[in-house]
């Protein structure tokens, strides 16, 4: 009975976020600066958490997967989904487009599963606007020589591709300010635990454990 109190109490108190709802994430960095591979350790460890997978126009990568990293489809496909408004969020990133279907991620949030948006300053800013209670995160290199480093060394793009998102990086940098936690990449391993830091006192909220601990709660409760 005590434990329906506390769940019913909560629950009216944050009436526009059910209980029952997971959290969304919105991760942005300036590219090279480590995002996918950080999500990629923190995710492998946290099976809990669910990365959403993009639709773009840009062209596979050796190594990458259709479906797995991306939906890698030709600009009249994204536009035939702009139409019919499958995107949650889209923008135009270095002369690509990216979107976020909003069906699946929706049905995810809606069954209690944290999603992570990995995705630019203008689609976080969308996002923020449509769904006020994610948290957002930027991840930031350590210097611009080891971001230059790492988009070389990554060795996928082309030099001119390297040299405009370097470019570009300054001004995705400029919209740190709008972000809830910022982690530096540097040492690998930190930033992955300061990562999942995050994650988890997200998930240790008194709201999300009486959803979580439900029967844990009721059985130390009953006397
Ligand atoms: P990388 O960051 O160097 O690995 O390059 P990507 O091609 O993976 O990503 C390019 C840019 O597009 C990054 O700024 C991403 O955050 C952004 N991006 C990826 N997916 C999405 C998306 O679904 N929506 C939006 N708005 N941006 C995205
Ligand atoms: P993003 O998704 O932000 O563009 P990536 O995850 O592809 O970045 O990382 C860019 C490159 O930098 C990759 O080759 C990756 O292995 C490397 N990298 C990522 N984090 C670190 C780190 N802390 N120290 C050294 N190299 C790193
Ligand atoms: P890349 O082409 O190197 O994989 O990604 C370049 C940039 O596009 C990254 O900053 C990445 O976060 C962003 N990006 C990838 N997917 C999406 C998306 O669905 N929406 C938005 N807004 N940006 C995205």
């Amino acid at each position: 009975q005590l434990i329906f109190e506390i769940m019913t109490a909560t629950t009216t108190q944050n009436s526009s976020q059910s209980t029952a709802k997971g959290t969304l994430y919105v991760v942005s960095a300036p590219s090279g600066a480590g995002k996918t591979s950080l999500l990629k350790a923190v995710l492998g460890q946290m099976p809990e958490l669910k990365l959403s997978i993009s639709h773009t126009t840009r062209q596979q990568r050796p190594g990458e997967v259709n479906g797995k990293d991306y939906h890698f489809v030709t600009v009249e496909a994204f536009q035939q989904m702009l139409k019919e408004e499958s995107f949650l969020e889209h923008a135009e990133v270095f002369g690509n487009y990216y979107g976020t279907s909003r069906v699946w991620l929706e049905s995810q949030l809606e069954l209690g599963h944290d999603v992570v948006l990995e995705i630019d300053w203008q689609g976080a800013r969308q996002v923020r606007e449509l769904m006020p209670e994610c948290r957002s995160i930027f991840i930031l290199p350590p210097s611009q020589d080891e971001l230059l480093s790492r988009l070389t060394g990554r060795g996928q793009d082309s030099e001119e591709v390297i040299q405009s998102r370097m470019a570009a990086a300054h001004r995705e940098i400029e919209h740190f300010d709008e972000y809830d936690y910022i982690v530096i990449n540097d040492d690998f391993d930190l930033a992955c635990k300061d990562l999942s830091a995050i994650f988890t006192a997200r998930r240790l909220r008194k709201e999300s454990q009486l959803v979580r601990q439900q029967a844990l709660l009721a059985d130390l409760l009953n006397q």
